[in-house]
């Protein structure tokens, strides 16, 4: 019964915090993974900078609000840029080598946890339109712990870009994942929200999966998606293609299921085959023969063997990954 009380009280304590937060300007701080973004970097800093001014002079948060950089092992000079740029609204936290953009973004998620009220994750590119902050500011304020940036359209992006996206996310939602459409990492989070996203231990990483499980009222925000200003996509083809399968093996079952549905399928259609086979050669005149259909039959079941043990295999390497519980980002220093 103790208990009981006592967690009520936290509850309300916890909710009485979120509030004054929210109602007074709160701190919000602007996460932003980047790796090899030398060609962006000043650019968006300053862009974010005048943001941040901006929002400060409307009384929209905090004067201690500020931006907070992830060089995710960067090869070129992102990292002595951001260090240029000195001045103490920002901060820099320098990964030991490339740990990948979802765990970037999580090193980044984990260092401002304590420090602010609400934090947007962005990428470097400024792909997505700064200027949905502002609303996603009055989302949160009027009780939405987690805002999700939606990009209108995708006129942008080369029609490759659009029909793979469009594929991926109906895909995703066949498999039964809950993604939402056109959302990709630009996102506000509530305090409570990051520290319970954070609370997470998986090592085959994909937020935007994992966001919609932590609950929560969230509202979204409707923007325009921009092209890359300068600089390149760091998610070619392949590594697109990775990035979506990870995100059906970590959220779904429905591969290793559909499998053991085809199993039942085709087990049950050879049994007819044998069936008919022993018909036609004791009751007719004409047995089935040939080699053609022979073969045709053993590539279609020794294919569906090794696709089966493929998906299969896919999810052992997962759960490997999982148990050895390895650190999912080092960091080298905070500047
Ligand atoms: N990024 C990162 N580590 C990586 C790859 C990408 O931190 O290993 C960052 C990158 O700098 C950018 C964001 O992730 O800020 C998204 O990458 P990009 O804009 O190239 O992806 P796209 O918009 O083309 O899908
Ligand atoms: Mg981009």
């Amino acid at each position: 019964m103790k208990k009981e009380i006592d967690c009520h009280e936290f509850a309300h304590a916890n909710a009485r915090l979120a509030s004054k937060s929210r109602n007074d300007s709160p701190k919000l701080a602007i996460v932003v993974p980047c790796y090899n973004e030398e060609a962006v970097v000043a650019h968006t800093y300053n862009a974010l900078c005048q943001k941040l001014n901006s929002l400060i002079a409307q009384n929209l948060i905090a004067k201690e609000s500020f931006l907070c950089f992830v060089d995710d092992g960067s090869k070129d000079k992102t990292c002595e840029l951001l260090l240029s740029l000195k001045t103490p609204s920002h901060k820099l936290i320098k990964l030991t080598r490339n740990y990948g953009h979802q765990n970037a973004l999580l090193a980044g998620l984990h260092f401002v946890k304590d420090k602010c009220d609400c934090v947007v994750s962005m990428d470097c590119d400024l792909q997505d339109d700064i200027n949905a902050i502002d609303e996603m500011l009055v989302k949160f304020k009027s009780g939405a712990d987690i805002v999700y940036g939606v990009r209108k359209a995708r006129d942008k992006d080369t029609a490759f870009k659009k029909y793979t996206a469009l594929g991926f996310y109906k895909f995703m939602q066949t498999m039964g994942v809950k993604i939402l459409y056109n959302h990709a990492d630009y996102r506000l989070l509530s305090h409570r929200a990051c520290e319970n996203l954070l609370e997470f231990k998986e090592v085959n990483l994909f937020l935007r999966g994992i966001v919609p499980l932590v609950g929560h009222k969230s509202e979204v925000v409707y923007y325009e998606r921009g092209a890359r200003f300068a600089g390149e996509s760091k998610y070619p083809f392949a590594k697109m293609l990775a990035f979506a399968l990870n995100g059906i093996t970590s959220f779904s079952i429905a591969p290793l299921r559909l499998m053991s549905v085809l199993g039942v399928v085709l087990f049950f259609a050879s049994i007819c085959y044998g069936i008919y086979a022993l018909y036609m050669k004791f009751f007719t005149a004409e047995p089935i023969s040939g080699w053609t259909s022979t073969i045709l039959v053993l590539l279609f079941f020794g294919g569906m063997q090794f696709l089966g043990l493929g998906i299969m295999g896919e999810y052992i390497g997962k759960i490997y990954a999982e148990v050895k519980h390895r650190p999912r980002y080092f960091v080298e220093e905070v500047l």
